[in-house]
């Protein structure tokens, strides 16, 4: 009987796994595994196994799998109205963006459906205001190597990753590319034709970069120096992620634009791209849109988890304390393992461990053993658990660890 179950499990996956080859374009390679259902940190297989989800969705589920208030939110909104043009009045989307105005340093916000989207939108906008308010010929926009902004033609400009471009040349023109948290850099590649520089103020994808205390200072000051508008891509950073609700709040300082989209919606797919009045004021009606962004559905999920979020303190506060608890016992591993491991790095539960060898190995070992992890820069382990991860969940997160890396 335990045989003929698990037999069929098998079998069920392998028909899974061929039909995924056969239908959808290989843009992925996807692990071996099909995920069903999940509860917090914890996501079930189509055989029935549990693991514990330390990618969750790479940063969305900030409040993990399928929280109770975000499925009320959607289940109750769904029955009312999903879907209408923003053509009209959409008052989940005020809601929404009268929650984000009144917890950042922004007015006005421009619902979208993804990070990508949110950062054409904050190109778009930057190019507009400069050339209306600035000079025609002040389109520039300087961007960070390494960075990740997206995979549209703008935001793959924009991204300063050569082996993203390959294939898809030419790309956007007026993008140029400078060291990351280098000052002297950023500022010689400056000129009068720089409208935009645009950072994420922790790289996600380039391996959880960190920059120095003082750097985004001195950049604030350029850019108010050259009449340049300072671009924040927190699509990874924001909401939470890094124990304040925005990652610009722990260097003192505010950009003009920011974007928002992975954890915004506690798993469902919206952006945002947020601005001061000033800025926003360039665009007027017909010069940007979307037919999905801000609809009734997206904004009621997206209005629950950023009303739990900042709820009662919890979620920010677990956040902080979990990740030093997490970068401390990571460093800890370090401290077993020299020799596998380079460097850690976090803020918040955001966080990365450099190995000195290929991460994609151990993803596949970690997943062997009922953890989800995932390896970006090719040998950074990142983890961005949800907000509401324990104490016990990093513990054994941490003996996975140890055991594979250690083999
Ligand atoms: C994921 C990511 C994006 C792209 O978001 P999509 O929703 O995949 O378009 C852009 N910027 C940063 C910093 C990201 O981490």
């Amino acid at each position: 009987m335990f045989l003929a179950v698990v037999l069929f499990s098998i079998m069920e996956f392998s028909k899974i796994s061929e039909d995924s080859e056969r239908y959808l374009l290989n843009t992925y390679n996807r692990l071996p595994v099909a995920l069903r259902k999940g509860r917090g940190i914890r996501v079930w297989a189509s055989d029935g196994r549990e693991y514990l989800d330390f990618v969750s969705g790479i940063a969305t589920n900030v409040l993990g799998h399928c929280h109770p208030k975000v499925v009320i939110a959607i289940q109750k909104q769904a029955q009312r109205l999903i879907h209408v043009s923003n053509y009209y009045h959409i008052e989940e989307q005020i809601k929404l963006a009268k929650l984000l105005v009144a917890n950042s340093f922004a007015d006005k916000t421009f619902f979208c459906n993804s990070g990508a989207e949110a950062n054409e939108a904050a190109i778009k906008l930057a190019r507009k205001y400069a050339k209306e308010h600035y000079s025609q010929s002040k389109f520039k926009i300087i961007t960070a190597l390494n960075s990740f902004h997206g995979r549209t033609m703008a935001t793959l400009s924009a991204t300063g990753q050569e082996k993203f471009h390959k294939g898809f040349e030419p790309l956007l023109s007026g993008f140029s590319y400078v060291p990351y948290d280098d000052f002297d850099a950023l500022s010689a590649a400056v000129d009068k034709e720089t409208c935009a520089i645009m950072l994420e103020p922790i790289q996600g994808e380039g391996g959880i970069r960190i920059p120095s205390a003082d750097y985004m200072k001195k950049v604030r000051e350029l850019c108010d120096a050259n009449e340049i508008i300072l671009i924040f891509d927190e699509v990874q950073t924001g909401m939470g992620r890094t124990g304040c609700l925005f990652a610009y709040e722990h260097f003192g300082i505010k950009p003009d634009i920011m974007t928002l989209a992975k954890g915004l919606g506690g798993g469902v797919p919206i952006g945002s791209m947020l601005t001061t009045n000033k800025f926003a004021s360039a665009f007027q009606p017909g010069n940007h849109a979307s037919t999905f962004g801000g609809n009734p559905l997206v904004c009621a999920a997206a209005v629950a988890t950023i009303e739990t979020i900042l709820e009662d303190g919890f979620i920010l506060d677990n956040c902080r304390r979990m990740g030093e608890y997490l970068v401390s016992k990571l460093n800890l591993l370090k401290s077993y393992h020299p020799e596998q491991i380079a460097e850690v790095r976090g803020k918040g539960l955001i966080a990365g461990m450099e190995l000195t060898r290929d991460g994609l190995p151990i993803v596949k070992a970690c997943l062997e053993k009922g953890l989800l992890i995932n390896c970006t820069a090719g040998n950074v382990l990142r983890f961005t658990p949800p907000l509401i991860v324990e104490e016990n969940e990093i513990d054994k997160l941490i003996d996975i660890l140890d055991e594979v890396i250690g083999k």
